[in-house]
């Protein structure tokens, strides 16, 4: 059989689970907010255009607003300044948008700290356990954060959401051979990240290497800690720093 009968065959009979990431995009949908005298992002809207009325009588359609890292959304390489001569999010490979993916769980320590900080050590000790990280993969770091996800208030926590040291940071764009990292919180570094030294590591070094954020994702707790497939989707927004993205997993069962 061709392996691609295999995969629609296997997600038809249920031997492939898929499995959505992704958050529903609606005006409650939580965002990042920055303290004066930086930008801000806007809340996703929908403006309707018409509803079977006299705007339009056998059709209903909206325009959107929305930012570009508004709920489950991709980071480009060009997002941040270390990343300014990298792929906007429209240049990013499609290729690079099927890969594999695995799953560090530090959901019980991020209940107990909300300030945890995923550290080289977890994740050297994590693949003395499991392997190495995937090639081209992500890896995507599981806080439980995302049982916060209906709220903007508990979200955001007041700043104090878990993410990376600098050197985890460092560690990951540098040394390992992943294609980006995938979280559960607003953003893929801490809600302290501005603190750190540098700021904002996360940012810094992944999208400095070439490497790609995702956040806002849910369900991490029903995917394997190895072996999922991950299809990420972000428009092709020409120039792009980023876009909401909607993000599936294929489970084998
Ligand atoms: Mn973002």
């Amino acid at each position: 059989m061709s392996v691609l009968r295999g995969l629609l065959e296997g997600i038809g009979s249920g031997g492939i689970e898929v499995i959505d990431l992704t958050a529903p995009l609606a005006e409650t949908t939580p965002i990042l907010m920055l303290p004066e005298p930086f930008g801000n992002t806007v809340p996703f809207r929908l403006q309707e255009i018409s509803r079977y009325d006299d705007r339009g009588p056998a059709w209903y359609w909206n325009n959107i607003s929305t930012g570009e890292h508004t709920g489950t959304h991709f980071d480009a390489p060009i997002h941040w300044i270390t990343g300014r001569t990298g792929d906007d999010v429209s240049q990013v490979p499609a290729s690079k948008l099927i890969a594999p993916a695995v799953v560090l769980d530090f959901s019980a320590e991020s209940a107990a700290d909300p300030d945890f900080l995923l550290e080289i050590e977890h994740v050297t000790a994590w693949e003395a356990e499991h392997g190495p990280l995937p090639e081209g993969g992500w890896l995507l770091y599981r806080t439980g954060w995302d049982k916060y996800a209906h709220d903007q208030e508990e979200f955001t926590n007041g700043g104090h959401t878990p993410g990376m040291s600098a050197e985890c940071a460092a560690y990951l764009a540098e040394r390992t051979p992943i294609a980006g990292v995938g979280v559960e919180t607003v953003g893929t570094d801490a809600g302290a990240a501005h603190s750190f030294d540098p700021a904002f590591p996360c940012h810094s070094f992944l999208l400095g290497a070439g490497k790609y954020g995702l956040t806002q994702l849910r369900n991490l707790d029903r995917l394997p800690v190895t072996g999922a497939v991950l299809i990420a989707g972000p428009l092709p927004i020409v120039g792009g720093s980023g876009s909401p993205t909607r993000v599936l997993a294929l489970v084998e069962r």
